[in-house]
C-alpha cells in the first residue's frame, strides 16, 4: 500500500500524549486514516496490537521507543524515537560532577531520549582520561541504553561508579544485585545527581521479603499479562505445574493491565508471581500482598526443594 493512503494507528506513551494530535493532523494531511491509541502505554512491550487488529490498521506508529518485541509481528510497527535534548550547561555539569568525584572509571547508560547525546559525552568524558564502560543489556537496543526491566546485569563491574542519565530513578533502580560501587541518576534537566544505592538496597530487601513470604503462602496467584512484550504464557504454566508439586493451591489471572486494581477482589491470595513487566513487583505495598518476580522463582523452587521431605 502507498504511503499516504493507510489506515494508520499511533500510539504514545503517556509523557508523550500531548503531542498525539499534532502528529495525527500531519498523518492526515498527508492523506492516511490516522486513529490514537487512548490505552496506557508503558514501553514499547505494550504494543497496541489488539487495538490495530480491530480497526484493520495498515500499521502501528510507536513514538518515543526503540524496538522491544523481536518477535515477527502480523502488523508493520514503525518506531519513532522521541528525542529530547540535554543542554551544553547541563552536560557541563555532568563532566564536572564525575571530575570532582575523581572517577577514573564509571559505567555510564541513558533512557532511550537522550542517547542521541549519548555518543558525544562518552567522547567528552574520555577527553577527561575517563574510562567509559557502557555494554548492551540483554532488552536494550544499542549499548549505553537503558530501559527499567534491565537487570543492571551488564553496568556494574570493574567501575568506580554507574551513573544513569534518565529523568527519574525508574530506570536506574532496576538493578538485581546490590552494587559495590555508587550509583547515581543523573538529571539532564536540573544537572542534579542522586546516589540511588539505599533505594536499590531497599528494593532488594523487599523482593527477598517476597520470596520468605511465596515460601510460606498456600495459595499463589499467578500473574499474566497479554501485552505484547510482557506476555509469558508458558513460565505461568510451568510456574503453576512446579507449585502444585509442591503442593501449593495456585490461580492463574490474566488482564491486558495488571494493577492493584484489577486483581484486588480476588479473596483468598497470599502472594503474587508476577510473569509480566518485571517492575511490577515494585508496586508490592500498592498490591497490599507481596509480589515475587519471574527472576526469584528459580530460587523458591529450590528453597521448597530443600524443604520437601526426602
Ligand atoms: S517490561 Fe516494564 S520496564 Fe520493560 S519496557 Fe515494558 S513497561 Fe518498561
Amino acid at each position: 500500500m502507498e504511503s499516504g493512503n493507510m489506515r494508520i494507528l499511533l500510539q504514545f506513551p503517556e509523557g508523550l500524549k500531548r503531542y498525539a494530535l499534532d502528529y495525527a493532523a500531519k498523518l492526515e494531511a498527508d492523506g492516511n486514516e490516522v486513529f490514537i491509541s487512548a490505552s496506557p502505554c508503558y514501553g514499547a512491550c505494550d504494543l497496541c496490537l489488539d487495538e490495530a487488529r480491530h480497526i484493520r490498521a495498515d500499521k502501528i506508529i510507536h513514538y518515543g521507543h526503540y524496538p522491544f518485541i523481536k518477535k515477527v509481528l502480523d502488523i508493520e510497527v514503525e518506531y519513532v524515537p522521541f528525542y529530547i535534548d540535554i543542554s551544553p550547561a547541563v552536560i557541563e555539569k555532568l563532566l564536572s560532577f564525575v571530575k570532582d568525584k575523581g572517577f577514573r572509571s564509571i559505567s555510564l547508560n541513558a533512557t532511550v531520549q537522550h542517547m542521541h547525546q549519548f555518543k558525544d559525552i562518552v567522547k567528552r568524558l574520555e577527553e577527561l582520561q575517563v574510562k567509559v564502560v557502557y555494554k548492551e543489556g540483554h532488552l536494550a537496543a544499542e549499548p549505553g541504553h537503558l530501559l527499567g526491566c534491565e537487570d543492571g546485569s551488564h553496568f556494574q563491574e570493574g567501575v568506580d561508579a554507574i551513573i544513569t542519565i534518565a529523568d527519574g530513578l525508574f530506570h536506574a533502580t532496576a538493578i538485581s544485585k546490590v552494587p559495590s560501587v555508587p550509583v547515581y541518576v543523573f538529571n539532564p534537566y536540573d544537572g542534579k545527581a542522586t546516589l540511588i544505592n539505599d533505594i536499590i538496597k531497599k528494593r532488594l530487601r523487599k523482593r527477598r521479603a517476597a520470596l520468605a513470604a511465596a515460601i510460606e503462602a498456600e495459595t499463589i496467584a499467578i500473574l499474566v499479562s497479554t501485552k505484547p512484550g510482557q506476555f509469558s504464557l508458558s513460565f505461568a504454566l510451568n510456574t503453576k505445574k512446579k507449585l502444585a508439586s509442591f503442593g501449593k493451591k495456585t490461580v492463574l489471572l490474566v488482564a491486558n493491565e495488571l494493577s492493584p486494581e484489577s486483581v484486588g477482589n480476588f479473596q483468598g491470595i497470599d502472594v503474587f508471581i508476577n510473569t509480566a513487566c518485571p517492575r511490577l513487583a515494585d508496586d508490592h505495598d500498592r498490591f497490599g500482598k507481596p509480589v515475587l518476580g519471574m527472576d526469584l522463582v528459580g530460587e523458591l523452587f529450590e528453597q521448597l526443594s530443600a524443604m520437601a521431605p526426602k
